[in-house]
């Protein structure tokens, strides 16, 4: 018999949204959170959805994709995003917050909310199969339940630390320097490749080596010793002038037929390229790339200066960069549904940055679709995903697709992501200016979004909707 209470474990950002979804439509909640008593290693407080970083939610302009995030969730009365549109401090153009007033309201707002009770203990085990649960105990998920979760999902399929390569939009590269092939012409040719010249090669591994490097956690650095296998990029130029060349950025077997006979070994010698930078394709169409061997500890600007001197990358566009830190993530393609349900046990669910999408906003999305589902749930419903079009459909569709694992990136495993307009399917009306293309996609996104909740509106029953309480 499954019980219709639900059990969010993890007040953060998603967990919090997640309750207050189930909780408004009539649901009784039970929160467990394991902060104060237990804290993680970036928490201060015992405050509900605090942030441990910086107090932004990116760019607030819904022609953005953090700002279409931030409205969507508006559509939905988001609590996360109504609470920091209500403590939002000034900062240019993005949505920032007195992070203070916002996590104190938060807690508050759950506190006080007649159909939630909170729970202070560390959860040590998924609860029993009976329970309608959702997982939301984020990138720094206490030990024992991460044990617990591996052992569910395989220790395959729940990684603790994050090693991950930038990743720069497709239509933002110089196609005429970067060409098409695989090692060897093996297979299709399935890489994106920038060469370059001694000369070039030697300023970028200096810049490299001299770039500003961001300062890992205490707690991060013990991780990031155990991952010797998967060296930053400017660790790799610091152990020798030619160690890049030997590794991801070996030029041998590529070859671009533009530069004529590649037989003639006089004309192979003069042309060959003296390293070769390779962009994998991160989704089916090619519209997010990623520079393959490139995790890096290097600040973002400092990402952002270096990289942009690789032929062909001079007006990249990042779509995230790379990152080395402790995150625990779920393999999400080989796991969820886009219901954010595990695909073994239909009444488990997970939320936030633990199903490998990145950024608070995206975590409030999570746990908004996660809260959704779990009350639908509880009441005999079948749950929805979100329409594609939209960026909260787009991103849950991305991490639980399994073709968004391409079959030649096997050994690769999946990375998290951040909202991008990268992901949402494209117009049917194609728009070569930039900006006119993500309004198209603004607007197609909140039509569809405001379709789909007045056909879910009718889903639930209005009589247990709470949504004026706050
Ligand atoms: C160090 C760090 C800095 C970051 N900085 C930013 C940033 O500046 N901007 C940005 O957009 N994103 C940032 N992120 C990424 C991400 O957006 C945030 O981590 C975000 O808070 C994720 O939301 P969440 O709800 O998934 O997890 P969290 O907000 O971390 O919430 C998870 C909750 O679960 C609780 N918990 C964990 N295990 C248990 C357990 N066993 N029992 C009970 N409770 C448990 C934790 O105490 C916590 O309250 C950062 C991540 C990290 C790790």
């Amino acid at each position: 018999m499954i019980k219709k209470e639900v059990i969010v474990i993890g007040a953060g950002l998603a967990g919090s949204e997640a309750a207050w979804q189930v909780a408004n439509s009539g649901v009784p909640v039970k929160l467990v959170e394991m902060r104060p008593s237990k804290s993680t290693p970036a928490h201060h407080t015992g405050e509900f959805g605090e942030l441990v970083c910086s107090n932004s939610f990116g760019a607030l302009s819904p022609d953005r994709a953090a700002g279409l995030l931030q409205k969507e969730l508006r559509i939905f009365k988001s609590l996360i995003v109504q609470t920091a549109d209500k403590f939002a401090v000034p900062a240019g153009g993005a949505l920032a917050v007195d992070r203070s007033k916002f996590s104190t309201a938060l807690t508050e707002a759950l506190s006080n909310h007649p159909l939630i009770e909170i729970k202070r203990f560390e959860q040590l085990d998924l609860p029993s199969k009976e329970n309608i649960t959702i997982l939301a105990t984020g990138p720094l998920t206490a030990n024992e339940l991460f044990y617990k979760i591996q052992a569910f999902t395989g220790i395959d399929a729940c990684h603790f630390f994050d090693a991950a390569s930038p990743i720069i939009y497709g239509d933002t590269i110089d196609q005429e320097i970067v060409f098409k092939a695989s090692r060897y012409d093996k297979g299709d040719p399935a890489y994106l490749n920038c060469p370059m010249d001694k000369n070039d090669y030697i300023h970028f591994r200096n810049a490299l080596i001299e770039g500003e490097q961001a300062s890992l956690k205490d707690f991060e650095k013990e991780s990031a010793n155990f991952f010797e296998a998967c060296l930053p990029i400017e660790e790799i130029a610091r152990r020798g002038v030619d160690t890049m060349r030997y590794g991801p950025l070996k030029s041998i077997g590529l070859w671009n037929p533009k530069w004529g006979d590649l037989f003639d070994r006089e004309n192979r010698l003069k042309k060959r390229p003296h390293a070769v930078i390779q962009l994998r394709k991160e989704d089916l169409e090619g519209k997010l790339l990623n520079m393959v061997g490139f995790q890096t500890n290097l600040k973002w600007s400092e990402q952002k200066r270096i990289f942009r001197m690789i032929p062909g990358l001079e007006k990249a566009e990042f779509v995230r960069f790379g990152v080395m830190h402790r995150n625990t993530f779920l393999e999400s393609p080989k796991l969820l549904l886009p219901t954010l349900q595990f695909m073994k046990r239909e009444n488990l669910f997970a939320a936030g940055q633990i199903t490998g999408t990145e950024g608070y906003a995206a975590a409030a999305a999570g746990g908004l679709l996660a809260g959704i589902n779990a009350s639908l749930l509880a009441k005999g419903n079948k749950p929805v995903s979100f329409p594609s079009e939209s960026m909260i459909g787009s991103l849950m569709n991305f991490i639980s697709n399994k073709n968004q694992i391409l079959s030649n990136q096997k050994k690769n495993k999946f990375q998290p992501m951040p909202a991008s307009f990268g992901l949402v399917p494209e117009l049917t009306k194609k728009k070569k200016d930039k900006r006119l293309r993500y309004k198209a996609y603004q607007e197609r996104a909140t039509e569809a979004l405001n379709d789909f909740k007045n056909k879910l509106d009718s889903c639930f029953d209005k009589d247990h909707l709470l949504s004026k309480i706050y």
